[in-house]
């Protein structure tokens, strides 16, 4: 049996875990020995120092070692608590320690004896007391001592005690420690300077030092990013068999556009491209700010795929969004005689079954429709090539439904403008290949960017009335829909005014601008009244809309010169960047106004980023940088395993470094064959499997 195997096999088979203990453990998702020794405190107590009894203060958390003075009584205040009390003194003071129900604390102390204790002191007035204190015999030592050394400190569940982990974790490693797998070639960790793994496991559980602390969690974080980076390249290794689509020369088709395609576009493509007449299905994720021409892109590749004489899908996230969509995609498309159909919720029955008579007959190369429309459809229509538009989600859900499909998997082209900074989308996208448009058309002008309080605006009206008068459109997002009564949460420094509704502003506005048109979009509002309020706005019979981030999508309005960002504070950064996205989109002078009266330094620092800077992916890593990668990616949806210590992110500096690691070793050894690569190979398989329930 190899060391890994040993590594998998049940708690149970370790000395000293019986079948009780390991249920406990099971209700922490410790099943294996690896489970076990890979259960990482959740953070440390440092103990070691030994404080002198009449130098603390009320409140602090100390040990001390002192004798036991008096004989332990216990007495009992009131049914059901007892109470263990007696006094401790060392050289400079003494102190009172009481046990709450553990009676049997008075047989473990004996008066005259020296004990270390670790505990809150409280004082009352100048005596001194201690409650339910760890506490050992002064000459305990070793690493499941309590006292005078860095004590780990495990997440737990109710009924879960901490000794009884780390005595489990204490017998884990002692049962595997000698044999103990090394995933990290011995070059790589000369090169990075990490500390082997035995000495790793022993000190993450219990460090004699901070400094080896510090050394195993570097360790621990490396080899985290770099088993990933080894599991993710092997998924791209791994490809699926794809339909080959042959490469066109492109020319012919870019001589066909308005204009000519910007230097990423035509590095896009011909990524994209390559994946499609590879043989291996495509998995690729386009990543290009708002604005930077994903849609051409797209394009090409239904071009490409079109000379396959099969089906094309386009899915977008709203039936307005498949709209814009399928009337671009037609403009790009129609001159090359490719038959592009529109497929949305809201059609007529008989324009549905004309559709999807003419896909059944293949009258039609591309068809474009909603998510949720098309996802359905997917099985049926057998495509070459599935394009999805906006999809926060990743496309797991796609992904997934397809791999569940018949026959040769179609290719998958997904498309986002949120942008995500790169190194970590390397990451998050799993065994997705990344595209970046890191490049506008030309002549697009900066959209200025303000930032404003409150008291601005009657002077925002003017701008609004003056704007307008010029024939342009406003868009104004307010965070909430209507007005609630205080929130709970507003009470943070400098929240001076309310929070503005979408339909109480749109009221106001009404009365402040009686001249103008306005309008009003919120979440709560139907799909066919949302999409009416956006198709008013479109067709310029709106000239300010109020809404809520439901316009967040790539909605073309090109005649919107202003976004107005009323509690601005309200919005995370890289979702104020989208915001902003959806003005500038024409050919007019375009501006944004981020109205707030908060000063906080957080809130500043993001304002400032922004009108700092127009570039998604540097505000993405700001927005990183500020909020953390918890926040930023939301409830997990990025389908990566967990992290022990690891933060995706936090740590991009070590991404980076465990990522080139990765490619370097699997250049040279592809399936990780060589036997100083066993137990790596071990680990990304195990790695693997765990994946394999979240990504694909
Ligand atoms: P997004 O990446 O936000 O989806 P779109 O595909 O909607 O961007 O493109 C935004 C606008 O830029 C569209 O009006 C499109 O016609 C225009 N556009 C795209 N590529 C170019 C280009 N190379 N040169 C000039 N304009 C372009
Ligand atoms: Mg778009």
């Amino acid at each position: 049996m190899g060391s890994s195997d040993a590594l998998r096999s049940d708690i149970r088979g370790i000395r000293g875990i019986g079948e009780k203990r390991a249920q406990a453990l099971n209700s922490l998702g410790i099943f294996s020995l690896f489970d076990l020794i890979s259960y990482f405190p959740r953070r440390y107590e440092d103990r070691s120092e030994i404080a002198s009894i009449g130098l603390t203060q009320d409140g602090e958390t100390v040990t001390v070692c002192a004798v036991c003075g008096d004989e332990p009584r216990i007495s009992r205040i009131r049914r059901g608590l007892d109470l263990v009390r007696f006094r401790i003194y060392d050289n400079t003071g003494e102190l009172t320690v009481t046990f709450f129900n553990q009676p049997y604390v008075r047989n473990q102390i004996r008066r005259g004896e020296t004990y270390r204790f670790y505990g809150k002191v409280e004082m009352k007035g100048s005596r001194r007391s201690m409650a339910n204190p760890a506490f050992e015999a002064e000459e305990a030592a070793g690493p499941l001592s309590v006292t005078g050394r860095i004590v780990p400190v495990y997440g737990l569940r109710s009924g879960l005690q901490q000794k009884l982990l780390r005595q489990s974790i204490r017998q884990g490693l002692d049962s595997c420690l000698e044999t103990l797998p090394e995933v990290l070639p011995e070059a790589l960790r000369k090169e990075f300077a990490l500390a082997d793994a035995p000495s790793a496991y022993e000190a993450i559980h219990f460090p004699e030092s901070p400094d080896a602390l510090s050394a195993a969690r570097k360790r621990f974080i490396f080899e985290e990013l770099f088993v990933l980076s080894c599991a993710l390249d092997r998924r791209r290794q791994q490809r699926a068999a794809g339909i080959p689509v042959p490469r066109p020369d492109f020319d012919d088709f870019y001589s066909a556009l308005p204009f000519a395609p910007t230097r990423a576009q035509r590095r896009a493509v011909e990524e994209a491209a390559e994946d499609l007449a590879s043989g291996m299905q495509m998995n690729r994720l386009l990543q290009g700010d708002v604005g930077s021409g994903k849609t051409l892109v797209a394009a090409a590749l239904v071009w490409q795929c079109s000379r396959t004489g099969r089906l094309s899908l386009f899915m977008a996230p709203t039936e307005i969004l498949a709209e814009q969509h399928f009337r671009t995609l037609t403009a790009f498309l129609a001159p090359f005689g490719i038959r592009v159909g529109l497929l949305t919720g809201s059609m007529k029955a008989a324009e549905k079954r004309a559709v999807r008579s003419a896909l059944e007959s293949g009258a039609l190369d591309l068809l474009v429709g909603t998510h949720a429309l098309l996802g359905d459809d997917l099985s049926l229509s057998d495509p070459v090539l599935v394009i999805t538009d906006e999809q926060h989600r990743f496309g797991v859900d796609q992904r997934a439904r397809l791999a569940r499909a018949k026959g040769m998997p179609p290719h998958v082209y997904v498309m986002s403008a949120t942008p995500i900074p790169r190194t970590l989308a390397l990451m998050i996208y799993g065994d997705l290949s990344v595209s970046v448009l890191d490049e506008l058309p030309p002549g697009r002008k900066e959209i200025e960017t303000f930032c404003v309080g409150s008291a601005y605006h009657e002077r925002l009206l003017n701008f609004i009335r003056k704007l307008c008068a010029e024939g342009r459109q406003v868009f104004v997002v307010c965070p909430k829909v209507e007005d609630e009564s205080d929130e709970p949460e507003s009470s943070s420094a400098g929240d001076s005014g309310k929070l503005l509704s979408a339909v109480e502003h749109a009221e106001q506005l009404r009365r402040e601008l009686p001249e103008l048109r306005i309008d009003c979009l919120h979440g709560r509002m139907k799909p066919a009244e949302k999409d009416a309020a956006m198709g008013r706005m479109l067709r310029d019979e709106t000239d300010v809309l109020v809404s809520t981030t439901v316009i967040e999508v790539g909605v073309d309005v090109p005649n919107a010169a202003l976004m107005l960002i009323e509690n601005a504070e309200r919005f995370g950064l890289s979702q104020l960047h989208q915001l902003r996205g959806r003005v500038g989109r024409g050919q007019h002078a375009s501006y944004c106004v981020l109205v707030t009266d908060h000063h906080g330094a957080e809130v500043k620092a993001r304002m400032k980023a922004l009108c700092e800077s127009s570039d998604g992916f540097h505000i993405a890593e700001e927005d990183l940088r500020l909020r953390g990668p918890g926040d930023f990616f939301g409830s997990r949806q990025h389908g990566l395993p967990e992290m022990h210590l690891a933060e995706l992110g936090a740590e991009t500096e070590s991404l980076l470094k465990a990522r080139d690691a990765a490619h370097r070793l699997l250049e040279e050894d592809p399936l990780l064959e060589s036997p100083e690569h066993r137990d790596l190979h071990d680990r990304v398989q195990l790695l693997s499997e765990k994946m394999n329930g979240t990504l694909n």
